[in-house]
């Protein structure tokens, strides 16, 4: 149960494509858990994230937020913050944390990379190999000298409870993009602390990443938000509704004059239907 504190919530879509039903829900508990609570809701554009992302769909994105009822405070996009987020990287490096990673998808494959939490576990090919400077190179988390440093963490969730932090789905992860200063893990965890995010609310689906995020909170000094992972609409077969195919997007059933605030409630009905 929520307690009585006001909340900071907030809702990051990555401009790869256009909102679904899915995303929709997102924003929505984003939404409501910051009004319940007397707070704020924001809205951050992630639009480093992924070589798709497009400027333009962030204001479809607002259309649609507005569609649905909800209004927000909007936070800088994450693309004018990457000075912030190249100075977070050279203290990781400064202590001896990140190691550059020339590898690519298909040599992580060879590389026999058993199936972890979100796609291939690094094998740590590159972890003890010199640098090669002619190559352009990634910057990966040593998760072992990591997690020695930091020691023994815990994170909270809202529904699962006291976790305590394990990297042993996700391994040595990439925090350092090879044609960009922060991989999702690195931006989304410096972010949520300069916003004041102090309730992180994210489909279950990127439950994993809070470990990496709640490691990289202890390594840089960073506060520590709760956090609500939620479960994700799905149809009848299972399959998720964010991206399903044949689902219309939040933007063609607006244009089709499909009334949003309808639809924003009947995603209520649905999410408490799923309990979560
Ligand atoms: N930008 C991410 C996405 O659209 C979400 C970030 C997060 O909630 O941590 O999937
Ligand atoms: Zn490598």
């Amino acid at each position: 149960m929520p307690d009585c504190a006001a909340q900071t919530t907030r809702f990051a879509p990555s401009p790869n494509g256009p909102l679904h039903l899915g995303h929709a829900l997102a924003a929505i508990i984003a939404h409501d858990l910051a009004r319940v609570s007397g707070g704020r809701f924001l809205l951050r554009i992630e639009d480093i994230d992924g070589p798709r992302a497009r400027a333009e769909l962030a204001d479809e994105y607002r259309r649609d937020l507005e569609w649905l009822g909800l209004e927000w405070d909007e936070v800088p996009a994450q693309s004018t913050r990457l000075a912030h987020y190249s100075a977070a990287a050279d203290r990781l490096k400064a202590l001896g944390l990140l190691y550059p990673c020339t590898c690519t998808r298909k040599q992580i494959e060879a590389a026999g990379a058993k199936p972890g939490s979100d796609g291939l576990i690094y094998p740590g090919t590159c972890r003890h190999r010199p640098p090669d400077p002619a190559r352009p190179a990634a910057l990966r988390l040593d998760s072992a000298r990591a997690l020695a440093l930091a020691g023994p963490l815990v994170w909270e969730d809202a529904l699962a409870g006291p976790q305590a932090v394990d990297l042993s789905g996700l391994g040595d992860v990439v925090l350092v993009r090879k044609d960009l200063p922060a991989s999702y893990h690195l931006a989304v965890t410096l972010d949520d602390a300069a916003d004041g995010v102090s309730l992180v609310t994210r489909g279950a689906d990127l439950f994993a990443a809070s470990h990496v995020h709640r490691l990289l909170q202890a390594l840089l000094g960073l506060p520590v938000p709760r956090l609500h992972h939620h479960r994700l609409l799905t149809d009848a077969r299972g399959e998720k509704l964010a991206k399903r195919r044949g689902s219309p997007a939040l933007a063609a059933r607006r244009l089709a004059g499909e009334d949003g605030r309808r639809l924003a409630d009947e995603l209520r009905r649905a999410h408490l239907a799923l309990g979560t």
